[in-house]
């Protein structure tokens, strides 16, 4: 007996309703020096030092990674003053977001984010059956009020990415304890800090004091970002006890691979490096931010590595086509609900500077039209 009607296997509910995520553009047809600032990547690469530990492996490529990443949750402990019993590490923070969200949401369930938040966490949900839930931002900024508001007895996880990314506003401890307080204690706050390092503001705090002192939060780090091992998919959580043992009976046995520990170790210890990077993103944020006022663009404040800016309507799509034709790569921004912002990676000096003359031209080119 045949039945017509079926076509073949049926995905889990929710899953034909995910929008799949949509990387950053890497090419243009511009015949020059081409710059990519769509995926917030770092222009100072990874630490020599992790480059050196990655090619040091390629004699080893027949052996199974270790399976609980010890050197490299002990590097992260060392650096952070971490118990490495309460760090996993994951194929990209990504995983770890996938993994967390697979552990604790299922059909019926509520996980909240911000309007802007970061497009994974609707994928996550979603995957799992779960129902996103939108809490308004004020100011493009995640706001503690609007996400409490959105919490109900069926709320299994909160997603905070702080900063956030693409807008680039953070929230201050003072906020993110204050939402933390509000929560339900089976509630599970996610803390994204993939962008930490590079916050210089005061007032910040990523997640480890909030996880430390509490059953219900989780910071989730990356270290595609200021650490520039994108390519290598790495990233670690810090989790109360019962959170760490959850994961890691989900996670792959295998689900870091050995190339990614041995650079992440490297990377972890370069303190060096990441201050230069550091040091790097300040100034030329800060630089960015100024210049392209000056020309009349509205720029979302940031502390991250990368900005978002803002046009009149209608006219984002035309920069970004502009911004293409002279080498310049950057992220649009509709997917996120923003489809007059584009998001720009801080690049290199000749990146931003080049960014700077093209946009004028561009502003110019506007006005006169
Ligand atoms: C880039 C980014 C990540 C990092 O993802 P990986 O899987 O570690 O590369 C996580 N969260 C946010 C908000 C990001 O922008």
């Amino acid at each position: 007996m045949t039945n017509s009607s079926v076509k073949g296997p049926v995905a889990q509910p929710g899953i034909m309703d995910i929008s799949p995520y949509v990387p950053g553009k890497s090419n243009t047809t511009f015949n020059g020096e081409i710059y990519k600032l769509s995926s917030n990547e770092t222009p100072l690469g990874a630490s020599p030092k992790a480059i050196a530990a990655f090619k040091s492996l390629s004699a080893d490529l027949q052996l199974y990674p270790d399976g609980s990443a010890t050197a490299l949750r002990n590097a992260i402990g060392d650096r952070y003053g971490l118990n490495p019993e309460n760090i996993v590490c994951g194929s990209g923070s990504d995983e770890l977001l996938e993994l967390i969200s697979g552990a604790y949401l299922g059909t019926g369930d509520e996980a909240i984010y911000t309007r802007h938040g970061f497009l994974v966490y609707p994928i996550a949900i979603m995957a799992n059956g779960a129902t996103p839930v939108i809490a308004d931002e004020v100011d493009y900024t995640a706001n503690v009020d609007e996400i409490i508001a959105k919490i109900t007895d069926k709320t299994r996880i909160i997603f905070l990415a702080n900063p956030n990314n693409p807008t680039g506003t953070y929230l201050p401890f003072d906020e993110v304890k204050r939402l933390q307080q509000a929560m339900p204690k089976d509630c599970l706050l996610v803390l994204d800090a993939a962008y930490a390092e590079y916050v210089t503001a005061n007032d910040y705090e990523a997640g480890i004091e909030l996880v430390a002192t509490n059953q219900n939060v989780v910071m989730t780090r990356t270290f595609s970002k200021i650490y520039g091992l994108a390519g290598l998919r790495l990233g670690w959580a810090y989790c109360p006890p019962q959170i760490a043992d959850v994961i890691n009976r989900v996670r792959g046995p295998f689900n870091v691979n050995a190339a990614a520990i041995a650079a992440g170790v490297e990377a972890m210890k370069d303190v060096e490096h990441i201050d230069k990077a550091i040091a790097h993103n300040t100034k030329w944020l800060a630089w960015l931010t100024t210049k392209l006022e000056e020309i009349g663009i509205k720029v979302t404040p940031s502390v991250g590595n990368f900005i978002l800016i803002h046009f009149g309507k209608g006219n984002a799509a035309q920069a970004d086509e502009y911004l293409g034709n002279n080498g310049l790569i950057v992220r649009a921004m509709g997917a996120y609900g923003l489809p007059d912002a584009l998001r720009i990676t801080i690049g290199s000096q000749e990146a931003n500077e080049r960014l700077v003359a093209v946009l004028s031209s561009f502003m110019k080119d506007q006005g006169n039209a």
